[in-house]
């Protein structure tokens, strides 16, 4: 892997007359670009810098190399101007974005464009928005205010219409000194629904502070008894009485919805001066507030001898797979090690699937390192996203970053400790756009860069990483127990297909599920219902002739959604009104179909009208509010039921969950794919986990028609050797991952021929050089997204192959195809170990 570091010259340039440039096109080369004679000397790798790229464009790039040579095939054109006194990407990063381009088959600038912030970019189509609230405190330079009052004039611009109204031929080093005066500020950075929003608190009134002031406030209310409701249910909310008088704050909308039509009262109750409210700037990923940093919790004896292993581990230079089943105390492992790392001056990145960035790990860590983390997210806003990246990059306060998959891409410097916490989760590989990387894998090579320790934790590996172990290239340390003898649920797998027989099956539930679900209602526990979203959105049907609306763009059958009553493309976004008649047949019998989320809510609902239910899917948590607001709400009890997707198996911690259903298990087991008995296990395994709590042993009911199914078997006994050792022959005997490796190649083109004939003689030379590894080209699952036809080739080839080798040989039949005069636009996008 590292031969190909070698291009990298790190060199202050003495006398260096070139430069190599990252330039964010869609062209797979570097750039070379003249170094002007003032800038001799000054210049380093990292640096940003403007150029001119064809006729008149002007864009902004990264210096990869400084070099003497040449080039022989172009002229040079000069490099504009220097926007970097020091270089703000760093060799290490570099040297990770060079390998992600070779890895993945895609072009540095796409990794340039994935792995910097908006507001580091500055291309010329980005948009500058005037900052009304600038005043400032210095004259500026003519040129400077001559652009901002046209940035105040116009609102906003882009840096392409600036330099033409400037005369300027780059204009990037006045906009970037005035986003430093936060004069103007780049679009993205206006885009967040994460600015610091502001909300209400209530606290206790001064006057009613104490005892008898607080009777006399009650008695006062005996002819209102709503404003004596909310006043209890406010005292509640704190904690108490005690708790209320040191002036504990609430929620003002909590508190609202803890009681119908409550708002006059509360308004009443603040004119009355017993509550007072006021605003405040709130984070949700930051509310917390550390008055005392905590020390790190004592660790059981089984935790301590795995935190001793993983410390071998880590000796022998080896990644650590922690397998340690749910709740088995994996974060305070996690904690401990970055609690050493710091204490030893390095840094530490903790990696998590986006879904399971959440306020309870957020705050469970800042506890324990307070101002030491940062938080990377990536729907936190673009200025929040540069805070962090700088903070890194000038070494100020941050040591430890609890980041999404892109944070791989960060400025670290003395990177001790890498934990890639649920490491089995799909979504740390980027399906779209290119870099198609996998945070996991991105994140192990990150780790050989700067020797860290490199741990990846999961309930339920990966069969890549357990096979790893099997080949000793990761330590296997085992956590079997969950903290304080809690017990791992209870398993029940109930027969839907004999159920029906019977004709018990009450729409999509068991009796044996509903009486559960019964049970826990009463004793007051809580209630996850789990189905898997797959191919389960509901859409409309012909009941006369069974026409299906279906998108206009794409080849997928259209979503319906309720709250707005209009059906959309989960492809494109395409929306469309619900027809009042069959599109086809004209008969007004248009039914909806499928055995979506809503639907289950909706039937729940119905069985248990006194049950509070929430719902956690795609769409109830397109905003990251809407998540946090589902997980804060079933943590503190307003809801009974929770139902939703696979998001509900993301690493959550709730307390009275005493029951799980998994609806519909054949569904996942069914899905034609060879990773399908894999991804089961791990959700079913998953979702178990979430059942249980102290002292109580939890129930999971999973009704399937098929209970003798092996990997249900295995799920019930909790046996992942077993499992793992069923899988590994499979893929072995089938050639698939991890003995062999596969490369998707998709070809699109808005004329379904030409697609169709790219395919096929792009197929045809593959099969020239690797025979029956070739698969293809077969028409995808979707086939038709956003108005172009699709074909798909699959490359399989055995893992003692050199992939470098593989994919030259892959790109030049690419590159013979797309020299075909036909297939000039012709899209062919490539996607190494797909998932
Ligand atoms: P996992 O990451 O394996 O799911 P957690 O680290 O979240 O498990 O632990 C589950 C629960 O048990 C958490 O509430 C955690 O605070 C608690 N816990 C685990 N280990 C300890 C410990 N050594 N001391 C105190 N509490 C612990
Ligand atoms: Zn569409
Ligand atoms: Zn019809």
């Amino acid at each position: 892997m590292n031969d190909c570091f070698l291009r990298l010259i790190p060199v202050r340039g003495k006398n260096m007359r070139y430069a190599d440039i990252v330039l964010p096109v869609p062209l797979p080369k570097l750039f070379t670009y003249e170094v002007p004679n003032e800038y001799h000397g000054t210049l380093a790798a990292g640096q940003r810098v403007v150029v001119s790229f064809g006729k008149k464009k002007l864009l902004s790039g990264i210096i990869f190399s400084l070099h003497n040579n040449k080039p022989e095939a172009y002229e040079t054109k000069p490099i504009i101007s220097i926007l970097d006194d020091k270089p703000i990407v760093t060799l290490s990063q570099l040297k990770v974005w060079e390998w992600m381009a070779d890895y993945y088959q895609c072009t540095l600038g796409e990794v340039y464009k994935a792995a910097l912030p908006s507001g580091l970019k500055l291309e010329s189509e980005t948009r500058i928005f005037y900052n009304d609230e600038f005043e400032a405190e210095t004259e500026m330079p003519e040129k400077t205010q001559q652009i901002l009052d046209f940035l105040a004039a116009k609102k906003y611009s882009t840096i392409s219409e600036i330099n033409q109204f400037s005369g300027l031929k780059s204009c990037h080093h006045i906009i970037k000194q005035l986003i430093e005066l936060d004069a103007v500020v780049v679009n993205e950075q206006l885009k967040g629904s994460w600015r610091p929003k502001t909300e209400v608190f209530l606290s206790l009134h001064n006057n009613v502070r104490n005892e008898n002031s607080l009777r006399d406030a009650f008695d006062s209310l005996s002819r209102a008894p709503k404003q004596l409701e909310v006043l209890m249910l406010f005292l509640q909310s704190t904690g108490g009485v005690s708790e209320a008088m040191t002036g504990k704050e609430v929620l003002k909308k909590e508190l609202a919805s803890k009681a119908v039509n409550s708002s006059t009262a509360i308004n009443e109750l603040i004119k009355k001066e017993m509550l007072v409210q006021v605003k405040r700037n709130v984070d949700r990923l930051l509310t917390s507030k550390i008055e005392n940093v905590q020390k790190v919790k004592t660790l059981s004896p089984e935790q301590d001898s795995a935190l001793q292993e993983t410390l071998k581990g880590f000796d022998e230079n080896l990644p650590v797979l922690l397998h340690g089943v749910t709740s088995s105390g994996k974060t305070e492992i996690y904690i401990h090690l970055i609690d050493q790392a710091i204490k030893k001056g390095q840094q530490a990145l903790y990696l998590l699937p986006e879904i399971a960035l959440t306020t309870q790990i957020t705050n469970r860590l800042k506890a324990h390192f307070g101002e030491k983390l940062g938080i990377y997210h990536s729907k936190f806003s673009d200025d929040q996203r540069v805070e962090v990246y700088n903070n890194l990059l000038n070494n100020k306060s941050y040591r430890v970053i609890l980041g999404v998959r892109s944070s791989v891409f960060l400025p670290f410097s003395n990177l001790g400790l890498i934990i890639i916490d649920e490491e089995h989760e799909n979504s740390f590989k980027q399906f779209d756009p290119a870099p198609r990387y996998h945070a996991r894998d991105v994140a192990l090579v990150l780790g050989q860069g700067f020797k860290s320790s490199v741990l990846l934790g999961t309930a339920t590996p990966s069969i890549e990483s357990y096979y790893n172990v099997q080949n000793n290239k990761y330590r296997l340390v085992e956590l079997t127990t969950r903290f304080e003898g809690m017990m791992m649920p209870e398993i029940i797998v109930v027969n839907t297909r004999e159920a029906q027989r019977k004709k018990m099956m009450q729409s999509h539930f068991s009796p044996q599920l509903l009486e559960h679900i019964s049970e826990a209602l009463s004793n007051k526990q809580q209630v996850i219902l789990f189905q898997n979203r797959r191919g389960f959105a509901p859409f409309m049907e012909c009941m006369s002739c069974g026409w299906i609306p279906k998108c206009k763009h794409c080849d997928v059958s259209l979503t319906y959604h309720k709250h707005i009553h209009q059906l959309i493309c989960h492809y494109c976004g395409y929306s469309s009104n619900v027809h009042a008649t069959c599109q086809a047949c004209e008969s007004p019998t248009l039914n909806l179909k499928g055995f979506g989320t809503q639907k289950i809510e909706e039937e729940i609902g119905q069985i248990f009208p006194d049950a509070s239910i929430a719902r956690m899917d795609y769409d109830t948590t397109r905003s990251r509010k809407g998540y946090e607001n589902i997980i804060s709400g079933f943590e503190q009890g307003e809801y009974n039921i929770l139902v939703g997707t696979q998001m509900v198996t993301k690493g959550l911690d709730f307390d009275r969950v005493s029951l799980v259903g998994i609806l519909n298990a054949d569904q996942m087991l069914n899905h034609p794919d060879f990773r399908a008995f894999e991804k089961s296990f791990q959700m079913m395994a998953q979702v178990s986990g979430r059942a249980g709590r102290k002292h109580k042993r939890g129930t999971v009911i999973i009704q399937t028609s098929d209970p003798e199914h092996p990997v249900i078997a295995k799920v019930r006994s909790n046996n992942y050797a077993a499992f793992y050792q069923e899988q590994i022959e499979e893929r072995e005997q089938f050639n698939y991952p991890p003995f062999y490796r596969i490369i998707h190649l998709t070809i699109k083109h808005k004329n379904q021929n030409v697609t169709n004939q790219a395919a096929n003689y792009l197929a045809g030379l593959l099969r020239s050089v690797f025979g029956s590894r070739i698969l293809g080209p077969q028409v995808p699952p979707v086939n038709r997204i956003q108005d172009h036809h699709l074909q798909r080739i699959m490359i399989k080839y055995e893992r003692k192959a050199s992939p470098s080798q593989v994919k030259k040989l892959i790109r030049d039949c690419i590159n013979q195809t797309l020299a075909n005069e036909r297939w000039k636009y012709v899209q062919i996008v490539n996607d190494v170990d797909p998932l």
